[in-house]
């Protein structure tokens, strides 16, 4: 499946920390970033991470994240930028505790493997998983030929029609005239073709919104 690049720009870093909004780009919290060790739990790299929530998972919570540098994160949504060796890391990253990142290994060794790459396959072959950890794997191969992206919020909730949101900024709207502020609640929201975007009712004014800029009430 494929993600759209990142059209943001980076606030400025703080540390390891940083925020950053965009598909599916959340601000890592200290839960994460305790579990990764100030380390891509991919390739290892000690560089600034942040948080990707596995595609086609349950849920979009920690349990169902990693946290990846820049380089793993650049390669996973840009599939054609991918650089084969750069996922040998994923040997020693395949035996990693966190069935994230066991799901996220599984299915990159999956993609390697497709495109020929025996070494990939030999690691599948030895690779051990728990049946739900496999399931969940399974499940975005599975939907491999859908290839529509969820619309997430700020924090990669997925928005469904009908949820309520609030907006986390203030928003001009443009040609309405009027400040959309941060709080708003908006209710009964619709999705539009566009993942980063959804329409909701502010000021009785139907308006699109950016998704990365609201929370689901
Ligand atoms: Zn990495």
């Amino acid at each position: 499946m494929l993600y759209s690049a990142p059209s943001f720009t980076r606030p400025a870093q703080c540390g390891t920390l940083y925020t950053s909004y965009g598909t599916n780009n959340m601000t890592i919290n200290a839960i994460l970033q305790a579990r990764a060790g100030a380390k891509c739990e991919l390739c290892s790299a000690e560089q600034a991470l942040t948080a990707f929530v596995v595609p086609h998972s349950p849920a979009s919570d920690d349990d169902h994240s990693v946290a990846i540098c820049d380089t793993c994160r650049g390669q996973l949504e840009q599939p054609d930028t991918l650089v084969v060796n750069h996922w040998r890391c994923l040997s020693d990253s395949m035996w990693s505790q966190v069935p994230a990142v066991q799901v996220m290994a599984w299915r990159q060794l999956k993609a390697l493997s497709g495109k020929g790459e025996v070494w990939a396959q030999d690691l599948l072959d030895m690779m051990y998983m728990e049946d739900e950890a496999k399931a969940w794997a399974e499940a975005g191969i599975a939907d491999e030929d859908d290839d529509s992206v969820p619309t997430v919020d700020s924090n990669g909730a997925v928005l469904q029609e009908g949820d309520s949101v609030t907006l986390i900024k203030d928003l001009d709207v443009k040609g309405a005239g009027f400040t959309a502020k941060r709080g708003t609640l908006v209710k009964g929201i619709r999705l539009t073709n566009n993942p980063l975007h959804i329409e909701g009712k502010v000021n009785g004014v139907q308006i699109v919104l950016v998704a990365a800029y609201l929370k689901k009430a």
